[in-house]
């Protein structure tokens, strides 16, 4: 089945109002053409959503945020709904980030309320999946990935699961300059996808993009993306650079293959 590549680029909470406006116009002009092969997807933090997203209303770029509530409204002081993207034209958003299970204490189970929320309010997922490097050393790295898939999966309808793309971001490559290898990455995605065959069948799965997240630079992107399964990336530090991260969307629509 053939699948459409992605890419997505998580800013993180970097920039400033200025910074993050002019990295937007440079992606804007730069990537003008909209019949490129791919989807593309920016992620600002929130206080710069809008004005990203209207610089990039005229590109091919989408506007996706870094996180939702999985409450629809309330006194819930900080969080930010699901609605309230989307009056922003926000078309996207991360779940599951693994900053957010690992450094701000999301469990699976409201990791798996956050993505029934946004996918029942119309916004496309990227779902994050990975394991830290304690996990891989002690040999545990495919099922601790096979457990945050189960539970987010597990009360997902079968019209939802597809839609949905799945960032396999293993802990110890996110920031640190080592990105997986590519077996490693290959391994990886073939293993969630018999995780989503089992959930629902290989039909389903096999149509679910599955893309690679972790120091993904221009220089190591080609070679992950040619690995069949690996459909395209989630991108933190090169995404902030408008010229290394059009790169590697370039990357992604020479070098993918799906399988
Ligand atoms: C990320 O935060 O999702 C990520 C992949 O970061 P980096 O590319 O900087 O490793």
């Amino acid at each position: 089945m053939t699948r459409r590549p992605f890419i997505g680029g998580n800013w993180k909470m970097n920039t400033d109002l200025a910074s993050g406006a002019a990295l937007a116009q440079a992606l804007a002009t730069e990537s003008a053409d909209r019949s490129a092969p791919l989807d593309v997807v920016v992620f600002p933090p929130f206080p710069y959503l809008q004005s990203v997203g209207r610089l990039l209303s005229a590109s091919a770029i989408a506007l996706g945020a870094q996180d939702l509530s999985s409450e629809a409204n309330g006194a819930l002081t900080g969080e930010v709904s699901a609605e309230m993207l989307t009056d922003l034209g926000v078309t996207w958003v991360l779940v599951g980030h693994s900053e957010r299970r690992h450094r701000l204490g999301e469990s699976d189970a409201l990791v798996a309320e956050k993505l029934a929320m946004a996918l029942e309010s119309g916004l496309s997922v990227v779902l994050c999946v990975g394991e830290t490097l304690e996990q891989r050393k002690s040999g545990c790295a495919h099922e601790v990935v096979a457990k945050q898939l189960e539970s987010a999966l597990q009360r997902l309808s079968a019209d939802f699961a597809r839609e949905i793309v799945i960032a396999y971001e293993p802990v110890w490559a996110i920031g640190t300059g080592v990105a997986a290898t590519a077996d490693d990455a290959r391994e990886a995605h073939q293993e969630i996808r018999a995780v989503a065959t089992s959930r629902y069948d290989s039909k389903l799965a096999s149509g679910i993009r599955i893309v690679y997240g972790g120091s993904l630079v221009p220089g190591n992107a080609r070679t992950i993306f040619a690995e069949p399964g690996v459909d395209g990336g989630l991108v933190g530090g090169a995404s902030l650079k408008a010229g290394d991260f059009l790169s590697i969307c370039s990357a992604a629509t020479i070098g993918i293959t799906a399988g």
